[in-house]
């Protein structure tokens, strides 16, 4: 991909390398606790005793509970290789051209586009929807608008998964912003409540064409850093169909249990995913993006 010197957006948050704040639970926990431990005198004591020991520290200089003294917020940015740096400029531009496209399509259909943030993380986040770990891979949360990637995943993709390549990891990016496209036209908000409705299997139906739609919204995107901002050299195509295919949920189950049952199907086989990918990245419409009549 063609992405270097063009604009980086500044909705990225950077907490790459931050632990969770420990000590914000152990504070949450201690206040949760605190009319019991008032209540006995052993409490009472353990309670002054702690006070003493954490004020002490402090005064002797010596970090008992990092997670406590710091805040647990206001660390300063971790060291970064030069290579993280770059990969974190590299998600900045990718977030700041997905801006430049959706406001011009959504805003050329009369609604607003609010753009959202994407928070860099290592190991642990915590979101409006609960803590996280890297495991479940990059996710969005409709809570707080906000996309969350741990950049390890990109060495999954490539290394695990055989999609290697900047386009692949763009598409991983687009398709993130895709579910933030449809909590914005209130799809997933639509899907969701008729999840509440209907058995698992049809629920899971619907999952399927909520993420095949967000695969569609990626190739959309991809659509207009081509043909606006030529963004795409050749074979960048390519690197994002074997991304596509790859982690469908055909090619993930049975890597994790040697066959494949459809009905848990929640993102799509291979082929769907690079279907509707491609049916976005070749028309540049959302309106071919309907993944829910059924055609
Ligand atoms: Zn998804």
């Amino acid at each position: 991909m063609r992405w270097q010197g063009k604009r980086k957006s500044s909705n990225v948050e950077d907490r790459r390398g931050q632990r969770v704040a420990a000590g914000a639970g152990i504070g949450a926990l201690l206040f949760r606790f605190l009319p019991y431990l008032l209540r006995s005198k052993l409490g009472r004591t353990l309670l002054i005793l702690g006070v003493v020991v954490f004020v002490g520290s402090r005064f002797l200089g010596i970090d008992v509970a990092p997670g406590l003294s710091s805040g647990g917020s206001a660390q300063a940015p971790a060291q970064l290789t030069q290579e993280q740096q770059q990969m974190g400029d590299f998600v900045a531009v990718i977030l700041a051209d997905t801006e430049q496209t959706w406001h011009s399509i959504l805003e050329s259909a009369g609604i607003p586009y609010r753009e959202p943030k994407l928070i860099l993380f290592t190991g642990q986040v915590n979101s409006a929807c609960g803590m996280a770990s890297a495991a479940v891979g990059p996710f969005y949360c409709p809570g707080d608008e906000q996309v969350y990637i741990d950049l390890s995943f990109y060495e999954d993709l490539k290394n695990r998964h055989g999609a290697p390549g900047d386009f692949a990891q763009a598409y991983v990016i687009a398709h993130e912003i895709g579910h933030h496209v449809q909590n914005i036209l209130g799809t997933s908000d639509k899907v969701h409540r008729s999840q509440q409705m209907m058995s698992k299997v049809d629920g899971n139906k619907l999952s399927v064409k909520l993420e095949l739609q967000a695969d569609c919204y990626a190739g959309v995107w991809g659509y207009h850093a081509d043909t606006k901002r030529q963004m795409l050299d050749s074979g960048d195509l390519n690197e994002a169909l074997v991304a596509a295919s790859a982690i469908g949920d055909d090619r993930l189950q049975k890597q994790a249990t040697g066959r494949v049952t459809p009905d848990s199907f929640t993102h799509g086989s291979s082929e769907q995913r690079v279907a509707w990918f491609k049916r976005g990245f070749t028309t540049g419409d959302i309106n071919q993006c309907d993944t829910f009549s059924g055609r």
